[in-house]
């Protein structure tokens, strides 16, 4: 896969529309469980990132993310924007310019270990990595069998998974875990979040890989 700029365009725009369409939801999961301000946190990240769409786009992959990260951390704030900043800034770091499967899967892991060692925090504590880490593991199996097969679906899904589980977990970091028991029984806003980035990212990688596909079919 190629990432031209209209497809860095097509993914940056899917990831911040999905975020900000669902701000108000993001916002109430907050107010069930935090201090209600999630939605507003990331709607006003991705806006920023928005305004930047097009000097975004034009950049190489791993400066792309390390600009976006670097939007997310200035405007984002909350305990969510460092976390965020940190995951996008190390997949820039990380990821070459056209990435493959395995260096794909390589750099997300090292992105979450990033994100883990910001957050003091791990999988288990009802917060966004609930989310990430599931969706790591999808693409490390991908990885290892060697093909991408039906990977958006997969990594949907392991992100639907992840934010689910959520629901019955204690929070044991951030706000959150200021209500203990309390916060039994409400997804995590955080998860919530990160299960729509996945899914916004790997619908548009899904369909530029099948039009890749049907324009080599069509040449061959
Ligand atoms: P704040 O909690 O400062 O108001 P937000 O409301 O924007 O920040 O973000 C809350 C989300 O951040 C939580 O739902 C959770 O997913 C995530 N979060 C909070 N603390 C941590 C942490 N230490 N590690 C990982 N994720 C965290
Ligand atoms: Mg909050």
């Amino acid at each position: 896969m190629t990432f031209d700029q209209a497809l860095k365009s097509r993914l940056i725009r899917a990831a911040a529309e999905a975020v900000i369409g669902h701000a108000q939801e993001l916002t109430d999961l907050d107010r069930a469980i935090g201090d209600g301000d999630h939605g507003i946190n990331m709607k006003r990240g991705f806006e920023a990132v928005l305004a930047d769409l097009d000097g975004l786009a034009a950049k190489p992959l791993p400066e792309l993310l390390r600009g976006l990260g670097t939007h997310l951390v200035i405007t984002i704030g909350g305990a969510s924007g460092p976390l965020y900043g940190t995951l996008f800034l190390t997949l820039g770091k990380e990821l070459p310019a056209e990435p493959g499967l395995a260096e794909a899967s390589r750099a997300f892991a090292a992105a979450l270990a990033a994100v883990r060692a910001r957050g003091r925090s791990a999988p288990g504590e009802k917060t966004m990595l609930d989310v990430l880490t599931p969706v790591g593991e999808a693409l490390q199996a991908a990885a290892a069998a060697g093909g991408e097969g039906d990977l958006a679906s997969r990594l949907a899904a392991a992100a639907d998974r992840g934010l689910e589980a959520t629901r019955p977990m204690l929070a044991r970091k951030g706000r959150a875990s200021f209500l203990g028991e309390r916060s039994i029984g409400h997804l995590d806003p955080g998860a919530r979040s990160s299960q729509l980035l996945v899914h916004a990212v790997s619908a548009v990688l899904a369909a530029a890989q099948s039009a890749g596909q049907s324009a080599e079919g069509a040449s061959a």
